[in-house]
């Protein structure tokens, strides 16, 4: 059988402990077979990492930029432990912090749904991508405990020295008070990810915040989000045959709850911290979970949600059995390979990455998966297989 040929090279981003020990199996023995793989790689290990200052992690994102798809395997983000277990130069921060930032991106987390790994909620037929606003609000908040009577006060001081002030509170006693800001530009970025990610998937997308309440800060995304769509994206959101519509995030919880799923939801960065979480944790396991970031030019990186699987890497290196989970990893990997393929015109890309994904789940659907789905799954006459021969059983559905 003649290897699928690529044009363009998808960026390669290289990582840590037991998950680049699957990235090296499935590269061999699920993709190497069948396709010429074209890749300009970047080793994100930690030791490449400090070796280069961290200028890999810089250059595998400015890469990114120029290629306009990335795959990436999970990365350890140094503690203190870390720093001592392989004697680093200095504390780098997370990788990924650090590709986001300089791809400008959002990052969308969806569920990997197969027969007999049965979300808690059961009308959930298709998966719910949730969409996360990865700057501002809360997690960059100022705060002050307030320790007996006196006024709050919120104090604009514009550049030409100009005050504005509002209220906050007129306090009788002890209390707390909080600040937080967001802006202009980063909302707009974040509202060109997420139509760029329902376009590219044909899936409808809501978007939901406390706009009652908040009526000017969360007003403003309202806006931003209505503004951007109007001018840019209506068009061809008609052609692709999908909605987009803002709700009340309270009502955005109550049709998640009733929804089938298939459909985008962008959050705020707390609601979307929370219900992220809820999605995964309703849904089974970490590692049925992708993670996809879209940069607002509408650049991809796709990884797995979960990390290097620590645990399981020192097992390995003993030289014990593991049982540890590709799937999210051979997602990542399709999900690079069919964006490619898409860009690049090439059907056979795009078919391969569907055979790849289909291959995965009748595996599982057939009883034969790692250890964690075992423990979870509805399915009877189950078989948990280490990860070596989960990959293998995947890959001879590949050649049947
Ligand atoms: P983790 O790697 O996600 O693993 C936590 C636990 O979840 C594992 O010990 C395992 O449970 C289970 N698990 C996760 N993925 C699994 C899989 N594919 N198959 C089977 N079980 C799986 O999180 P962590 O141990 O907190 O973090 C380890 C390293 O990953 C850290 O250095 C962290 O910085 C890094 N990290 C990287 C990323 C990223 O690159 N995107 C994300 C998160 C964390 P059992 O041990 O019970 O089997
Ligand atoms: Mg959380």
């Amino acid at each position: 059988m003649a290897k699928i040929t690529m044009k363009t090279p998808l960026v390669e981003m290289d990582g840590d402990e037991m998950t680049r020990i699957l990235w090296g199996m499935i590269k061999d023995e699920l993709i190497g077979p069948f396709v010429e793989l074209k890749t300009e790689y970047f080793d994100l290990g930690l030791k490449r990492r400090d070796e280069t200052d961290d200028q890999i992690t810089i250059d595998s994102a400015e890469a990114t930029k120029r290629l306009g798809v990335a795959v990436k395997c999970a990365t350890i983000t140094p503690n203190d432990a870390r720093v001592e277990e392989y004697s680093l130069k200095k504390m780098y921060k997370s990788p990924n912090g650090t590709i986001r930032s300089i791809l400008d991106g959002t990052v969308f987390r969806a569920p990997i749904l197969v027969k007999g790994i049965t979300p808690h909620v059961w009308n959930w037929k298709k998966p719910i991508t949730i969409a996360r606003h990865a700057y501002g609000d809360v997690y960059k908040n100022t705060e002050m405990r307030i320790d007996g009577p006196g006024k709050a006060e919120l104090v604009f001081t514009g550049s030409d020295g100009k005050e504005r002030r509002e209220l906050i509170h007129e306090f009788d006693g002890p209390g707390v008070i909080q600040g937080m800001h967001n802006l202009d530009r980063s909302i707009e970025s974040f509202a060109r990810s997420c139509f760029e990610f329902a376009l590219s998937r044909r899936e409808k997308l809501m978007f939901a915040s406390k706009d009652t309440i908040s009526k000017t800060y969360d007003g403003a995304f309202r806006d931003i989000f209505a503004r951007i769509f109007e001018e840019e994206y209506r068009a061809k959101f008609e052609e692709a045959g999908i909605e987009y519509f803002y709700t009340l995030i309270d009502d955005a919880v109550a049709r998640i709850m009733r929804s089938e799923g298939g459909e985008i939801w962008a959050c705020k960065n707390y609601d979307g911290d929370v219900m992220s979480d809820m999605i995964s944790s309703a849904c089974g396991s970490l590692a049925m979970m992708t993670s996809i970031l879209v940069s607002p030019s509408g650049v991809f990186e796709y990884e797995a949600a979960h990390g290097t699987v620590q645990r399981h890497y020192y097992k390995y290196l003993k030289g014990e059995e593991t049982s540890t989970n590709p799937v999210a990893t051979i997602f990542a990997w399709s999900g690079a390979l069919r964006k490619r393929g898409e860009l690049d015109n090439l059907p056979e890309l795009m078919d391969f990455a569907g055979k790849l994904e289909k291959s995965t789940i009748d595996t599982i659907e057939a009883g034969e998966m790692t250890k964690d789905l075992a423990l979870i799954t509805t399915l009877d006459n189950v078989r948990a297989l280490n990860t070596e021969d989960f990959i293998g059983a995947v890959r001879s559905r590949m050649v049947s």
